[in-house]
């Protein structure tokens, strides 16, 4: 095989377009044209599809817990650039392009709020910041939020949008990430207090293959894509065609993978019976 030959890895493509920005809207999938205002009001479902747009670390946070109750942590912590790398552009120039984008410091938000009144630990990453993908400040913000989590015998629930897996950008300290987050999720297990990990669209590769995967229950949103590896690389090792659709929601929830696809405007009113039921 040449050495320099297709990559490997499975690129994810966000459409710039998914983050609405003017007045008016087409939705990715069904070409509809849709006035801002009613997408926002539609918890960012397209009314005539159904597609459920990306949504933002605190978009997504505002739609969970109730109104004012969100405390962040380690809202500071910033990527240090361990391997100098150096590409098309510099981890430096991706960090700061992608923190202007989003005015996130880095791919995911962590704190302490209350979801119908039952306090909760939350961590939710955006997958508009380098594909949500989890480097070290990822990895220790979601461990943290973990542990506060174990500390206080409150449930945890970690919303995904990683496309990216594991920050490449970071090389090693990006892995050492999967096995942290696991081995702080077994801890928090002992408690025997629910874990519900959410994935959202896109959640891949190795934020999938750690945390995202090991919820008590797992629960999809409609249509997302979720794997490990994408679906080139997947038959080109196996040798096989794959069938349509096996890396979406309905696929792995068929397959076992996931325990239930909710809507997201039902998310909320879900996880406050489940809370309800586990807790
Ligand atoms: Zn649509």
């Amino acid at each position: 095989m040449a050495l320099f030959g297709k990559p490997k890895y499975t690129i994810v493509r966000l459409k710039k377009r998914e983050i609405p920005g003017g007045l008016w809207i087409k939705c990715e999938v069904c070409s509809e044209t849709l006035y801002n205002k009613t997408l926002e009001e539609n918890f960012k479902v397209c009314p005539k599809c159904d597609y459920h747009f990306i949504l933002g670390a605190y978009e997504r946070i505002a739609l969970l817990l109730d109104r004012d109750s969100f405390e962040e942590q380690d809202r500071d912590m910033v990527s240090a650039d361990p391997l100098d790398f150096k590409g098309p552009k510099t981890y430096k120039e991706k960090l700061a392009a992608d923190q202007s984008l989003t005015g996130l410091k880095e791919a995911v938000v962590t704190g302490q709020g209350l979801l119908d009144n039952k306090k909760i630990v939350i961590a939710v990453t955006d997958s508009r910041f380098i594909m949500g993908s989890m480097g070290s400040v990822v990895g220790e913000k979601i461990t943290r939020a973990i542990e506060a989590a174990t500390r206080q015998a409150l449930p945890l629930i970690i919303v995904s949008g990683s496309g990216g897996g594991a920050r490449m950008y970071e090389g090693m300290f990006s892995l050492m990430q999967m096995a942290k987050t696991c081995a702080a999720l077994s801890y928090h297990h002992r408690k025997k207090v629910p874990y519900i990990s959410i994935l959202t669209n896109p959640t891949m590769a190795g934020v999938m293959a750690s945390f995202a995967g090991i919820g008590d229950i797992i629960i999809a949103e409609p249509k997302a894509l979720i794997g490990f590896t994408g679906p080139r690389v997947i038959e080109q090792t196996i040798r096989h065609k794959l069938p349509a659709g096996f890396q979406s929601s309905e696929f792995l929830l068929e397959h076992g993978l996931i325990d239930m696809i909710v809507h997201r405007k039902t998310l909320k009113g879900t996880l406050s019976q489940l809370l309800d039921y586990l807790s």
